[in-house]
């Protein structure tokens, strides 16, 4: 079982129409492929919108943990609110309250309560999904505004597929990553066999580039470069081209403006189910063979 990674610099490239493109794919033809999709990207997961699937079952997702203080033992000695490197405690009128969107959970303040009048308890940061799609099954989840632990939970999510791939005898596990190159993208990319990244040519795409790059080079990830809307920037897909030369990393694909692509989403399609014959289609089928002949 292998796993593949979809990759982007930044938000936007179209990392997800390529994914779930690549769910179509895999699985229609004469040799299909059985693949577990995940969409990693936690903090906007989108892949459902796409593939419309039966929620089958939700899971609370325990992220970190917040400080309470237990009003009757407390002495009220403000302590804590000195301790506090995070401004998350206050006072009114004597009574000590934290705010749990500010509280860092770093526990200092339970460790300097005199009166023992602090704990920390865990909060429901958000939740894990495990739905049923047109083309196989899928793990995706929402983080709640303002929680942190991302990468925790994309771990939970790639994990939770990989177990389904490993007792179902699938073939792949397709991760939609989320963009950018932090925790939550080394998350998603770590242990992944190949990374297909989705880049755009523009300016900021070819930045993006470079710094994923540098970031999938760092944890040893085979990569391939695929250029979304190639033609409306020709000068940037050359750049593009002349980056992936110079490093030695295939690009696989350029895929035209089409906004085909766009339509498909809105009629919760991947383009390349929604009209095979499109430009777009035609090229991220053929850049559907490359990886899968790559992951055979
Ligand atoms: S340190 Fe403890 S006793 Fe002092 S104000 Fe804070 S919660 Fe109350
Ligand atoms: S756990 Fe840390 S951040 Fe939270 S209230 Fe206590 S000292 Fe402040």
């Amino acid at each position: 079982m292998k796993q593949l990674v979809i990759l982007s610099g930044k938000g936007g490239t179209g990392k997800t129409s390529l994914a779930a493109a690549f769910a179509h794919l895999a699985q229609d033809g004469s040799a299909p492929i059985r693949a577990v999709l995940a969409d990693a990207d936690v903090d906007a997961a989108n892949l459902a919108l796409v593939l419309h699937p039966e929620r089958l079952e939700t899971h609370d997702f325990t992220g970190g943990s917040v400080a309470v203080i237990d009003a009757p033992r407390c002495q009220g000695c403000g302590i804590c609110e000195q301790v506090c490197r995070f401004d998350a405690i206050d006072s009114d009128a004597g009574v000590y309250v934290v705010d749990p969107i500010a509280c860092d959970g770093c526990a200092a303040c339970v460790y300097q309560c005199p009166e023992d009048a602090i704990h920390m308890q865990p909060q429901t940061a958000g939740r894990w999904y495990r739905s049923e799609s047109r083309y196989g099954p899928l793990f995706h989840a929402d983080l709640f505004p303002a929680q942190e632990n991302s990468g925790k939970l994309v771990t939970l999510v790639k994990q939770n597929a990989r177990l389904l791939a490993l007792d179902t005898d699938s073939q792949v596990v397709i991760v939609d990553g989320p963009p950018g190159i932090g925790c939550p993208v080394i998350a998603a990319a770590a242990g992944a066999d190949l990374a297909v990244i989705v880049t755009e040519p523009t300016v900021a795409g070819v930045h993006d580039l470079r710094r994923i790059l540098q970031t999938t080079a760092h944890f040893r990830i085979p990569a391939l470069v695929v250029v979304n809307k190639a033609d409306i920037y020709p000068q940037g897909a050359a750049e593009i081209e002349a980056i992936c030369a110079e490093q030695g990393i295939g690009l696989i694909g350029q895929i035209p403006f089409d906004p085909t692509v766009t339509e498909a989403m809105l009629n919760g399609e991947p383009v390349t189910a929604y009209r095979a014959e499109a430009p777009s289609s035609q090229a991220l089928a053929a850049i559907w063979q490359n990886v899968a002949a790559r992951l055979a």
